[in-house]
Parts: structure tokens; sequence; C-alpha cells
């Protein structure tokens, strides 16, 4: 057990890894600025784990990670009432490829600036154990597969470049000093808690396959516009390594646990995703079969900056963390409806 900082932990895949992280008995605050998620993701979070919500063992403190200050101030606060805080899983920042491309500097404000706020408020109270949310799209566009760690990196945007500059100032400070990071570069997670009290709530229309998809089932659109049918792949449609965000977050408690095991310092980075890459269409008709609702689409152009082909080699990742992702398609569409279809419009008017 122990006292754990999360950073964006109200979002989508800190929700979902907050609830593991309290099932394995530890203590979190998690601090968020709510820009994209709400406060009602960590209540259910509570509730599904039995802990009271802004009590000892879940508090929300709302905070941006560039706030150098206020992040300072949580150390300070809970060491004061002896609980200092050992680790950090840090998941707050911005994800939207076309925004950042839009916006680069305030995708490196938020991503790489709110990330030295955060760790030189770390390093400032002696918190020097980190795991950070990486991207697969670090990679770029791949010729080779699968990717390895040492597959080489290509960052095409400035979301991947904020990603892969926060995993170089991790391996600085590897260096310099006594830390212990471990980088985990997320495939496509998707999905949900299969109680689907929590999912995944984008703002606006969603840019990610799987959120159109269940928006769509429940009514919110039309039609699923396939980004391309003319890729070198089988069915011409873009291929990516979709894993269920519940195994994701089970990553994150393993390299929580293997991070506070270790005493010596380490610099990690680790491939998240099921190792098998599936098409547009392979989703949309597994989506179709497990759940029984059509999903009517259209062939449109490809989209600009897509990639054909991302798919993970996750060997390293079992290797080292014992981890391997278990649910399969079928799961991650079930519970993903079942989220939606409860939550049509998300978290948004809910209580
Ligand atoms: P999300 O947007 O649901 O969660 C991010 C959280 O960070 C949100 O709750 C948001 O309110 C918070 N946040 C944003 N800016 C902040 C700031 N300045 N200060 C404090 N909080 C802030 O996204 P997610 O899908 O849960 O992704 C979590 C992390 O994983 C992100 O860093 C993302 O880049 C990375 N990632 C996500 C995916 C994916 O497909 N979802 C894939 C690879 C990597
Ligand atoms: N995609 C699509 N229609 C959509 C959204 C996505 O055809 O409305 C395709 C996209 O071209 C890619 C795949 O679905 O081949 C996954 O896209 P997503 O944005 O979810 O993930 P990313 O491309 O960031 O890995």
């Amino acid at each position: 057990m122990a006292n754990i900082l999360v950073t964006g932990g109200a979002g989508f895949i800190g929700s979902h890894t907050c609830l593991v992280l309290l099932s394995h008995g530890h203590n979190l605050v998690v601090i968020d600025d709510l820009s994209n998620s709400s406060s009602v993701a960590l209540e259910r979070v509570a509730k599904l784990a039995g802990v009271g919500f802004g009590k000892e063992r879940l508090q929300l403190i709302r905070c941006d990670i560039r706030d150098q200050a206020k992040l300072e101030a949580v150390f300070t606060s809970k060491a004061n009432c002896s609980s200092q805080l050992e680790a950090v899983i840090h998941f707050a920042g911005l994800k939207a490829v076309s925004e950042s491309v839009a916006k680069p500097l305030h995708y490196w404000d938020v991503n790489v600036s709110g990330s030295t706020a955060l760790l030189a408020a770390m390093e400032a109270h002696e918190c020097r154990t980190i795991v950070f949310s990486s991207t697969s799209t670090v990679y770029g566009e791949p010729e080779f597969f699968p990717l390895t760690e040492s597959t080489p990196t290509n960052p095409i945007h400035p979301y991947a470049q904020t990603k892969l500059a926060v995993e170089q100032i991790l391996g600085s400070l590897a260096i310099a000093g006594p830390w212990r990071s471990a980088c985990l570069r997320y495939f496509n997670p998707v999905g949900a808690h299969p109680s689907g009290s929590i999912g995944e709530d984008p703002l606006g229309v969603p840019n990610n396959l799987f959120p159109y998809i269940t928006q769509i089932a429940a009514g919110r659109h039309e039609k699923l516009r396939v980004f391309g049918d003319d890729y070198l792949t089988d069915d011409g449609t873009g291929i990516r390594d979709y894993l269920h965000v519940m195994d994701l977050a089970e990553a994150h408690a393993a390299a929580l646990d293997h991070m506070l095991q270790s005493r010596a310092p380490l610099n990690l980075t680790l491939n998240l995703g099921t190792g098998k890459g599936l098409s547009v269409m392979n989703v949309v008709h597994g989506f179709e079969a497990a759940t029984g609702v059509t999903i009517p689409y259209e062939m449109v152009g490809r989209r600009a900056g897509d990639v054909p082909k991302l798919e993970a080699c996750p060997k390293k990742a079992e290797k080292i963390l014992g981890w391997k992702a278990k649910r399969s398609l079928a799961d991650m569409c079930r519970d993903g409806w079942a989220w939606q279809s409860a939550n049509p419009n998300g978290y948004r008017g809910s209580k």
C-alpha cells in the first residue's frame, strides 16, 4: 500500500487506473484541472471501490499541472499529515493530434512545461518514482513490424514530439539521480469498466474511432466515415492495436509495483498493446457482433496525418511486469457499449 499522486486521474484512462489502484489498497490524491473530464467520474470510481470520495483513500484537488507552487503545496500538506506521496502516475495532458498541429505552443506548454513543473515539485520533495503516459505515435510511420521499444522513434506531429520530449527528460533524470521512471507507450485504449459506470467521455465530436462508434450506436451521429480504404492492408482500412482500458489500468498497477519494489534507479520504456492489430472494418464488425447494433458507414478519403498501421510487440512488458493484455475485442465492444448505452451523453447532466 502506498500514497500515490495521480495527475489527470479524472480522465478516461486515469479514472479506470484509479479504480484498479484502489483495489490494490493504494491511497490516491488526484490532481486534475477537469479541462477534459468530470469529477463525477471519480465519485463513481469511489462508489465502485467502496471508498469515501474526498476522504483519505481518494481525494481530488483541482489544479493545473503547470502550477508548480500549488503542486508543491500538495506534496507538503501530505507530508505534514504523515502520508508522504511515494510515487506519481502522470496522465494529465493534451492528446488531440490535429489540435497539436494547430496549437503547438499550447501542447509544448501543457505537456512538457507541465511535466517539468511536476518533476521539479517531485524532486523538491524527494519523490522520484513516476509512471508516465506516452504513446505509440512516437514511432511515427514505421516500416517494419512488430514495433519493439528499440524501433527508432520518429514523431511526426507536435503531440508525439511533446511525449517523446518528456521521455527524454525522464532519461536525463535517471542519469542525474536516483529516479525510477516508466514510460508506457500506449497503443489504442478503448472500452470501459464492465459495470458501465465509468468510460470515455470526449468533449465535442470524438476524433477517435471507438467513441465515435459507440456514439453512433447511441444515436448521437448518423454514420461512421471510414478514413481511407486504399491502405496496403487486407481490407484497405487502417490498422491499430486496440487494447481494453482495464488491461491498460492493470498495467499501471503492475508498473507501479515493479518500481516501488526496485531499489535500483530505473528508466523503463514499455509498449502496451495486445500485439494484434485490427482494421477499422474489423472493429466495426466486431462491435456489431458483440452488441447486435448495426453501425452505418461510408468510405471517405484518408485523414491527414494518419499512418497505415501501428501494432505493438508487447513482450517486454510481459517479461518485466508479468503483464499481458487479456481482454478480447468482444470484451472491449461489450463494455464500451455498456458505458455508452447507460450514459448516452457521458457524465454531462448526470450525478
Ligand atoms: P483524458 O483527456 O481523458 O485525461 C487527461 C486528463 O488530464 C483529463 O482529466 C484532463 O482534465 C486532465 N488535464 C489536461 N490538462 C491538464 C492540466 N494542464 N492540468 C491538470 N490536468 C489536466 O485522456 P486519456 O485518454 O485518459 O489520456 C491520458 C494520458 O494518456 C494523456 O497524457 C494522453 O496523452 C495519454 N495517451 C492517451 C491515449 C488514448 O488513446 N486515450 C493513447 C496514448 C497516450
Ligand atoms: N478512423 C476512421 N473514422 C473515424 C475515426 C478514426 O476511419 O471517425 C480510423 C483512423 O483513420 C485510424 C483508426 O480509425 O485508421 C483509428 O483512429 P483513432 O483516431 O481512433 O486512433 P489513432 O489514429 O490516433 O491511432
